[in-house]
């Protein structure tokens, strides 16, 4: 495995001397920004004309000083040149897609991608003319068959939800540079700390922050990492449609991504031990986790992270209802949709994000009836294990 702990999560992105000599960055709730007379004001909008600003702004929309350090800090983290936080992960996915993509290009994203980034794609893009195809997951010769001359963008994502399925990130980007196509990795599962898709030669690295980097359940933001071209053209964009993360929950951010390292390595502990103690017990007939020499990437996953992250998916004997007595029997993990938080959380993805379907239409999506969700949290993994035990024994 890779070894990408040392990277500081306290410190990293950070500048040493943040204002009033304070420890931690201040949060500037300002809405608009003042200039001292009419000579400063010129003097500004020439600089920013040559992108020489050095970070002031005039308005919120378009920056906040609490936003940049958190924006610099995730960019050091995922060793980007720059990242755009935006409101939330979908935020940064659809903006990032509406700056790349315009009337006349093509959209290759894959069967396994995030939900509502799919239905982006396949409703709201086609409306401006803009086609996708969708092409199963691991499958590198459909993806290099679907690409048009008109294509433009591969759109997939590692590990993926809820199977924790594992791209190959170097053979994806190649596809991409091969054919002059833009690759955007939507590495929410993984976070920086597992996972650096940059350095694989991937050119955009999406991330619902909502998730790990936030890790307390109680802010949303997404963050788009990449060069400075590829971010100038999202903030830009960012910028007229508004969709910016507030000072605030910037806080709140910078506060999480100081002890993600902590969270990771207790995470990526937490999600090993459970998979391992699930794929142990007979009411279990199937576990997901990329860390178990039985998930199917589990090579790929062992090359290119540096642990398997906190979501564990598995299926237990019997239906949809025994699926249900498991997950109303748990006293630690909450019922709730997302993930990363310190608090473990667990759901049927049949009943959370798939319940509108039709059963055989979910099926059809690979969405089985007795499959089950977990993100482990950070509580002692004994705990969690044997809260799993009394649940598994009333199936
Ligand atoms: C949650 C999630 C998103 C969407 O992020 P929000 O912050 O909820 O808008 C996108 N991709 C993945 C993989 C996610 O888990």
């Amino acid at each position: 495995m890779k070894n990408n702990y040392s990277i500081d999560t306290v410190h990293a992105g950070a500048k040493r001397e943040k204002s009033d000599h304070a420890i931690t960055e201040s949060i500037v709730q300002s809405s608009t920004y003042t200039f001292e007379d009419s000579q400063d004001l010129c003097n500004f909008m020439d600089a920013a004309a040559l992108g020489k600003a050095d970070g002031r702004v005039e308005y919120g929309r378009y920056g906040n000083p609490t936003v940049a350090h958190a924006e610099r800090r995730i960019a050091a983290l995922e060793g980007a040149s720059d990242c755009v936080l935006c409101g939330s992960g979908m935020a940064a996915t659809t903006i990032t897609l509406l700056a790349l993509l315009s009337v006349g290009t093509h959209v290759v994203i894959t069967d396994d991608s995030y939900r509502r980034t799919r239905q982006f794609c396949r409703t709201f893009l086609k409306r401006f003319g803009v086609p996708c195809t969708v092409v199963p997951a691991g499958d590198y010769d459909a993806i290099e068959s679907a690409i048009q001359p008109e294509t433009k963008l591969l759109v997939s994502e590692s590990p993926t939800n809820p199977y924790l399925r594992c791209l190959d990130l170097e053979r994806f980007a190649e596809i991409g540079r091969r054919h002059k196509v833009y690759t955007l990795i939507d590495a929410t599962f993984a976070t920086p700390l597992n996972l650096r898709p940059l350095e694989y030669g991937i050119d955009l690295v999406v991330h619902s922050a909502t998730k790990y980097l936030g890790g307390h359940n109680d802010l949303m933001a997404g963050a788009v990492c990449s060069n400075e071209q590829l971010t100038g053209l999202v903030r830009q964009l960012l910028g007229v449609i508004g969709a910016v993360l507030s000072p605030q929950e910037a806080f709140l951010l910078i506060r999480g991504l100081k002890t993600l390292g902590l969270r990771i390595a207790r995470q990526n502990e937490n999600g090993q031990r459970v998979a391992e103690f699930l794929e142990n017990d007979p009411r279990v007939v199937r576990v997901w986790y990329p860390g178990l020499e039985s998930h199917p990437e589990h090579a790929i996953a062992k090359e290119q992270m540096s642990g398997y992250g906190g979501v564990v998916s598995f299926e237990t004997t019997g239906g949809l209802n025994e699926a249900s007595r498991l997950v109303d029997s748990v006293n630690i993990p909450y019922i709730a949709p997302s993930l990363g938080g310190v608090e473990t959380l667990i759901e049927q993805p049949s009943l959370m994000s798939y319940y509108e379907l039709e059963p055989e239409e979910r099926l059809s999506m690979g969405i089985k009836d007795n499959l089950v969700r977990i993100s482990t949290g950070i509580e002692d993994t004994n705990v969690i294990i044997s809260d799993l035990e009394q649940a598994l024994a009333k199936i």
